[in-house]
């Protein structure tokens, strides 16, 4: 039996990449959307056709009524998780002084709260299940070197970094790893809009990340040679900050 894994946000960008990555790794793939069924299931389509084991599973991470219903159903049909991936993430940016509460809660929500949402459901059927296993969390360059327009993000992707510290505490006895990463500009649709030249003067490597770089890093993240790394923060940025 292959051993399953929850990549949220996987029908588009990085998450998409993931799947697909830790498909082919040899992981059956639950690939977690809000409301694009369709990316969803032509994701789940191509990881089955290259001979893969995928579902699609559609909630809100920003939910938690939602989350905790569609998990709970997760658990019964299939069992215990030996591996997530927190990816699923919005950004809802504008200048500290017009930043309006709705967006600073959306945001909040969608990358923050999901961590409790997500994981909390999941974390003791890991533990139960005495396999070990490994949690991966989506930060941002930006919740350590901050960014203009971007207040609500960075409180969200830095929450992220001392909530995945301290779980990793709490599970390392376990066999549960659990690193967060932060990667610098990848090329997605949520880069759309950016001021990508002004940026990329910023980036030593003068080059915008790929979704597939950054599924290679949580690919090592979920191999047997990974195991005796928890609790750490792993930027992939090109060389920024
Ligand atoms: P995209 O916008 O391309 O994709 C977002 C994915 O998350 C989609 O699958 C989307 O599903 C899902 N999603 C969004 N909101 C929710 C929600 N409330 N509930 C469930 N699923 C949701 O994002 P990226 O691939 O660019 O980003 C992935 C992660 O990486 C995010 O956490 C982001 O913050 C982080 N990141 C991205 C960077 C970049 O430069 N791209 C840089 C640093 C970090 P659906 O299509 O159904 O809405």
């Amino acid at each position: 039996m292959s051993r399953r894994v929850l990549v949220t946000g996987g029908s588009r960008g990085i998450g998409r990449a993931i799947a697909e990555r830790l498909a082919r790794d040899g992981f059956a793939v639950t690939v977690g959307y809000r409301e694009r069924t369709a990316d969803a299931d032509a994701v789940v389509a191509g990881i089955r056709a290259a001979g893969g084991d995928a579902q699609a599973a559609g909630f809100d991470v920003a939910d938690r009524a939602a989350c905790a219903g569609a998990l709970a159903g997760e658990l019964a049909a299939h069992g215990p998780y030996w591996g997530v991936v927190c990816n699923a993430g919005t950004h809802a940016d504008a200048p500290f002084p017009v930043l309006s509460g709705d967006a600073w809660d959306r945001v909040l929500r969608t990358n923050l709260d999901a961590f409790y949402n997500v994981l909390q459901p999941l974390v003791m059927p890991m533990v139960r299940a005495h396999q070990g296993g490994r949690i991966v969390v989506m930060s941002s360059a930006s919740a350590v070197l901050g960014n203009r327009g971007q207040v609500n993000y960075s409180a969200a992707k830095a929450g992220l970094v001392g909530a995945s510290r301290s779980l990793a505490l709490e599970l390392a006895k376990r066999q549960i790893t659990v690193n967060a990463i932060a990667p610098g500009l990848i090329e997605t649709e949520m880069i759309q809009g950016a001021p990508v030249e002004e940026i990329l003067k910023m980036i030593p490597m003068r080059r915008i990340g790929r979704p597939e770089e950054v599924a290679a890093l949580v690919s090592f993240l979920f191999s047997a040679e990974s195991g005796y790394i928890t609790g750490q923060l792993i930027g992939i940025s090109g060389g920024l900050g």
